[in-house]
């Protein structure tokens, strides 16, 4: 059973409580995930770990258990061995290597399993999304996705987690257990434990399941600087209608807004956003910008990704735009209208001029000094 601890219309966040309360059951905390290739666990296993450890602290009595899967789980549990986890599991084999439904689920079923966990937490990657939702289905438990923020609330773990568009913000209970929670990247900090020497319990897991299982026989990919998503960018750099209308020549210039554009992403590495004006112009085939497509939206109807910084050009800022916003923490734009969304409260610092001369100029700096990260 799913409780709702509060509701609030988003202003400040209430922040989760910790406490030390023992009015709760002693919780098993299991952090699942995957290691990437090379070993490693990713940014953002650390910002899950980051989240199960704050969650072992607020409950006392509860044990932190960390299982991992991969073709080789061993160097990335040393990785992370100075965190407060009491055992490490791990389901090890070429077959697990790759995201693939069946043996991850298998793998992730026989790990929550062994670990007894009654709360695991795992970072909301595309491969965890995929196979969460089952695993707690074949364990008999609850899973909550784009959570957000854990804790507490009256001696009973509590997640915080978005609804309506990142309108409303909620923080709930369950008394199910094991109870999944899939940890949003980008919205924890990432914990810095250091490395040391884990032992780590590798379980034996068939992942051979009746019929015919899919082949990973490779991955076909853009290549890096076609990739203009990058969730780890610092800067969210958004692209607006602005840029394929008539400018001040009565004239439009779309070859040059796509040379500006394309050489600010080479030389920032900032992620690439759209509105959804310009969006859906590409996707009507109109030969503008053709390295955009709905995926960049951002706002009501697009993404709502988590940057230190934005920088929005060229476009109105609208209310269903910027509701993407939310979680950018310094937002600045470059707009010609001095009267559009941005300057009635949307924005942190608002440029009331034309983006064409504008990045233009950066882009000059920029190539003079380039950015070292
Ligand atoms: C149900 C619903 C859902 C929606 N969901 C989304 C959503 O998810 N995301 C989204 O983006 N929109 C969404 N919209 C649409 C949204 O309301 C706006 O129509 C859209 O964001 C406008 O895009 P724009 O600002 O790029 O274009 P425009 O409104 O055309 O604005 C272009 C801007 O560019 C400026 N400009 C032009 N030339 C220059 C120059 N040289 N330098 C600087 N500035 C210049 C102009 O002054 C103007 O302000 C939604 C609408 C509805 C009804």
């Amino acid at each position: 059973m799913m409780k709702l601890v509060s509701f609030t219309h988003h202003s400040n966040t209430p922040a989760l409580q910790h406490s030390n309360s023992p009015s709760h059951l002693m919780e098993t905390i299991l952090l699942l995930a995957h290691v990437e290739t090379g070993g490693l666990p990713a940014k953002s296993t650390r910002e899950a770990l980051h989240a199960a450890a704050t969650l072992h602290k607020s409950l006392a009595g509860s044990k932190l258990v960390v299982g991992l899967i991969g073709e080789s789980v061993q160097a990335a549990a040393d990785s992370i061995a100075a965190c407060p986890a009491t055992k490490y599991f791990g389901v090890a084999g070429a077959e697990f290597a790759r995201s693939r439904y069946s043996t991850d689920a298998a793998a992730a079923e026989a790990l929550c399993k062994a670990a007894q966990a009654t709360l695991v937490v795992t970072p909301a990657t595309s491969r965890w999304n995929r196979v969460m939702p089952g695993v707690a289905q074949r364990l008999g438990g609850r899973v909550d996705c784009h959570v957000t923020g854990v804790g507490e609330a009256g001696g009973k773990p509590a997640v915080t987690r978005w609804y309506y568009r990142q309108r409303l913000e909620a923080v709930l209970t369950r008394t199910q257990r094991p109870w999944f929670i899939l940890v949003d990247p980008g919205s924890q900090k990432a914990c810095e434990c250091g490395a040391g020497a884990a032992a780590v319990e590798l379980l034996a897991v068939n992942p051979a399941p009746a019929g015919p299982r899919t082949t990973v026989i490779g991955i076909r990919e853009p290549k890096a600087d076609a990739q203009t998503i990058r969730p780890d960018a610092p800067l969210l750099f958004v692209t607006g209608a602005g840029w394929t209308k008539k400018q001040a020549d009565g004239l439009t210039h779309v070859p040059e807004a796509e040379k500006l554009i394309l050489d600010f992403l080479k030389l920032s590495r900032a992620s690439l956003g759209s509105s959804k004006s310009l969006v859906d112009l590409g996707g009507e085939g109109q030969a503008v910008l053709p390295f955009l497509s709905h995926l960049n939206q951002i706002g009501q109807t697009g993404a709502t990704p988590r940057h230190a910084k934005g920088l929005s050009t060229c476009c109105h800022g609208e209310e269903p735009h910027t509701v993407g916003w939310r979680f950018i923490g310094e937002r600045r734009a470059i707009s010609l209208d001095p009267n559009c969304g941005w300057a009635r409260g949307k924005a942190d610092v608002l440029y009331v001029a034309d983006a064409f001369a504008v990045l233009a100029k950066v882009n000059e700096l920029l190539a003079a000094n380039p950015l070292t990260h």
